[in-house]
């Protein structure tokens, strides 16, 4: 029986991070692992609620008051057993997730503090590995059925997962040096070290799983023969299209960036020093992919400027802006809005926001400023209302209020138009909708026989939702399959995050 009373004894704590001044000398993560005694008073505080909206705010419905008690109880064992059976990866989620389950906690209701469930979620997956390692869990029986996954992020990965488990011969094809899509190299060290897949994808091998990196499916081998050699294909391949602004004055110049050519370049040089290669020093156009002593701004406001941040502080940058189109949000939940148990507008401090910088809102680029030889020496930015109308985003600049911002490296971290527009979608008969995604029917199949998931499917999103629509999308295949049984589908293709509106 979990503790009433034991959100009234104890007060949300987390780990202290790492300080400032040592964790951004080095690339390891921001938080130290939390202890046993800490996470066990912190699952105290879950009071298993009886109706536990938890469930809802989490896409892949983890049991989440079953493993609080079972960690306030010293049972870890158990604790991961139950939370593997709805998350293949939840050192991921634990480390990465936003957590919609905390802003659903039924806690919130009555103005206290959410349990942190994303820090025990972590740990539990975390002292399993430390324990005994993942152990795999190959099928106990072939099924003969060949499935080919396309792309390696979370989605693809999950879903191979759950498809070699039931047992059909599950091949990962990545266009990438290295497996892992976003979790590899767009999401930095500092929130995700490199070995936490390497030790997933070490058990994904020993489950039966085979991968074939540097394959870029469309180009070097066709729709076709993938379609012959396997009985289904699932599309996995994310919503990497970056979205651009070519319209404002001066984006050519050298020195403006998409913000993922800059972390994608900054994370390989990571990945070659830890494996002792030489680092790969400069941009296509030959920018030096270093920060260090430049003016750095950031125009955006989500997970891949926070990214971008953390980047240039942790290659020196002189200073820091982040520019934000819209208004500052609000600190507290504003009920009216996004009432409890939905996700609340919010100003949201990543650990990279305490490192240093300077955040800028309701301002929009007006001009990238050339220094006279093509390289960018400034933005010149105006305060802006933004406003909708017929779905439409209108900003007005307020007159008089523009201004300089210096500026040697400019990224545009101002989000993703969808998924790429490549070879594959033709050969297999898929198109992008007004979205950039690709759409598919109520079993995950955009057209016979591929199915589609993660980003791809939803648009850029969380890994939360990339596994759970893998898992699903294995579910849809394995019944495809004729396979025995039903494997957990924790989504359908329509479903959504809780909303008010
Ligand atoms: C910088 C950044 C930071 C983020 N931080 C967070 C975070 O902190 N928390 C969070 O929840 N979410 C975060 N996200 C979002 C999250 O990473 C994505 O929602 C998630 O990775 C989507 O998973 P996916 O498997 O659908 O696709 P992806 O992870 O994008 O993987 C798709 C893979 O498909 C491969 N591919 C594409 N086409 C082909 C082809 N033709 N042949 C072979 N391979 C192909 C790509 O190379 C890629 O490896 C972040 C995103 C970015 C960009
Ligand atoms: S995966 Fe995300 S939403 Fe689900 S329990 Fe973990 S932190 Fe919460």
């Amino acid at each position: 029986m979990p503790d009433p009373n034991g959100f009234l004894r104890y007060d949300r704590r987390l780990p202290a991070r790492r300080p400032v001044p040592v964790r951004i000398s080095d690339w390891r993560e921001v938080y130290p692992p939390a202890g046993e005694e800490l996470i066990r008073e912190q699952a105290t505080r879950c009071m298993d609620c009886g109706i536990p909206f938890c469930h809802d705010g989490c896409p892949l419905g983890n049991r989440i008051p079953d493993w609080n008690d079972l960690v306030r109880t010293g049972n870890w064992d158990v604790a991961v057993e139950s939370l593997h059976a709805t998350n293949n990866f939840p050192e991921f989620t634990g480390r990465l997730c936003p957590a919609p389950c905390e802003a659903a906690c039924v806690l919130g209701l009555g103005g206290q503090q959410p349990v942190t469930i994303k820090q025990v979620e972590v740990e539990i997956a975390d002292a399993a590995v430390a324990r005994d390692g993942l152990r795999p869990r190959p099928a106990s029986a072939p099924t003969g059925r060949s499935v080919a996954v396309v792309g390696s992020g979370p989605a693809g990965l999950a879903a191979a997962q759950q498809l070699a488990r039931a047992g059909h011969t599950v091949t990962v094809y990545e266009r990438d040096d290295a497996i892992g899509g976003l979790l590899r190299y767009g999401i930095p060290d500092f929130k995700l070290e490199k070995q936490h897949i390497d030790k997933r994808l070490a058990q994904l091998t020993a489950e039966g799983v085979r991968f074939r990196t540097g394959v870029e499916v469309g180009v070097d081998v066709t729709a076709e023969r993938l379609r012959a050699e396997h009985d289904a294909v699932l599309l996995a391949c994310g919503a990497l299209q970056g979205r651009d602004t070519p319209e404002t004055p001066g984006r050519a110049l050298r020195g403006v960036h998409q913000a993922m050519a800059h972390l994608v370049a900054a994370n390989r040089v990571v990945a070659a020093a830890g494996n002792g290669r030489p680092a790969l020093a400069t941009l296509p156009d030959g920018t030096p992919i270093d920060a260090a002593g430049k003016h750095v701004v950031i125009i955006g406001g989500g997970d891949t400027a926070a990214d971008c941040l953390g980047v240039a502080h942790r290659q020196g940058a002189a200073g820091v802006h982040q520019l934000d189109l819209y208004p500052q949000p609000p600190s507290e939940r504003d009920a009216e809005r996004d009432p409890w148990p939905t996700w609340p507008w919010l100003l949201r401090s990543y650990p990279a926001h305490e490192e240093g910088g300077e955040r800028v809102f309701a301002v929009a680029v007006q001009e990238f400023v050339d220094d006279g030889t093509g390289q960018v020496r400034a933005v010149r930015i105006a305060e802006v209302t933004v406003e909708k109308v017929d779905g439409r985003r209108i900003v007005t600049p307020l007159p008089g209020s523009e201004r300089e911002i210096p500026a040697d490296l400019v990224l545009l971290a101002i989000g993703f138009e969808g998924t790429e527009q490549q070879p594959l979608l033709a050969q297999f008969g898929v198109t992008r909708n007004a979205r950039g995604a690709v759409d598919s029917r109520p079993d995950w199949q955009a057209a016979d026989g591929v199915f589609v998931a993660g980003d791809m499917h939803r648009g850029a999103s969380l890994i939360v939702w990339a596994i759970a629509e893998g898992r699903a999308a294995a579910a849809a295949i394995h019944a495809y399959l004729g396979g025995v049984g039903e494997l957990p589908a924790p989504v359908d293709p329509a479903r959504q995050p809780l909303a008010a509106r």
